[in-house]
């Protein structure tokens, strides 16, 4: 797959020395009916999926690259674009890659870590 693993998201060291390797970035996801449920802002490690009639319609998050902005990402397929999320123990995959259009960000999200992408020549980082 052409994709290049550039860097982790870097986690706040809690200076006690005790990493825990394991804990994901973000938390498990929040499940809400509706669009409007969704706040306007939130922590950056926190996603919410909004999901009907087990349909799922909308994945959103905060942008990883600060600049504060809020990314909603389509999940119906009846439009596009189109993003697929996958759940698996409370830890959450996100295809394609997800591009922040107005800062530039491209990253992906697996397993609930965040793995920055140079596709398309991005050079932010
Ligand atoms: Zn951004």
């Amino acid at each position: 797959m052409n994709r290049m693993k550039k860097r982790k998201f870097e986690r706040k060291d809690n200076g006690k020395g005790a990493k825990k390797p394991s804990q994901p970035f973000y938390q498990s996801p929040h499940f809400v009916e509706s669009f409007v449920d969704v706040p306007d802002r939130f922590e950056k490690n926190e996603l919410y999926i909004v999901e009907r009639n087990r349909k799922r319609k909308w994945l959103m998050l905060m942008c990883p690259n600060d600049c504060g902005r809020r990314l909603e990402l389509n999940l119906m397929d009846s439009k596009m674009p189109c993003w697929k999320v996958v759940v698996r123990q409370k830890k959450v995959t996100v295809y394609p890659s997800i591009v922040a259009e107005r800062c530039g960000a491209h990253f992906w999200i697996e397993r609930s870590e965040i793995i920055w992408s140079h596709v398309n020549g991005d050079t932010l980082f």
